[in-house]
């Protein structure tokens, strides 16, 4: 998609902060984090959000979710982290690319609404 902020930042064209890559999903820091580490994964093939997941589709989410524990060892978490994503405009997705946040570094309340 040639107007998708995180299609950009796949293909090189928008700056990221990396923290894992591999032919299948893309992690780098979020630009605004909301914990002190704050990651955003996002598969490479262009999906809109947990919305737009098919059977034929399923497997890149399902490959973000295989990653993510090594991401957040590597990153030296320990103690618990949050997985988060946002679907449409009443959970506040602002980039319709999708994209799973990662929070940790710090105990979290729960005030989702
Ligand atoms: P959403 O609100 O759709 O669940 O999450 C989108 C996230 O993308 C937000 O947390 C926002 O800070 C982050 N974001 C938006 N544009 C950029 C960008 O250009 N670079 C990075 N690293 N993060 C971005
Ligand atoms: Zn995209």
């Amino acid at each position: 998609m040639s107007d998708c902020i995180f299609c950009k930042i796949i293909a090189g064209e928008i700056p990221s902060a990396k923290v894992y890559e591999d032919d299948r999903c893309l992690a780098f820091k979020d630009l605004d984090p909301k914990a002190p580490i704050h990651i955003l994964v996002v598969p490479k093939a262009h999906i809109q959000s947990v919305d737009a997941v098919t059977p034929e589709n399923s497997g890149e989410a399902a490959h973000i979710l295989e990653v993510i524990p090594g991401i957040m060892k590597e990153l030296g978490v320990k103690t618990g982290y949050r997985v988060v994503t946002n679907i449409g405009p009443d959970a506040g997705q602002t980039v319709p690319h999708l994209h799973f946040h990662v929070l940790a570094g710090q105990e979290m309340g729960w005030t989702p609404a």
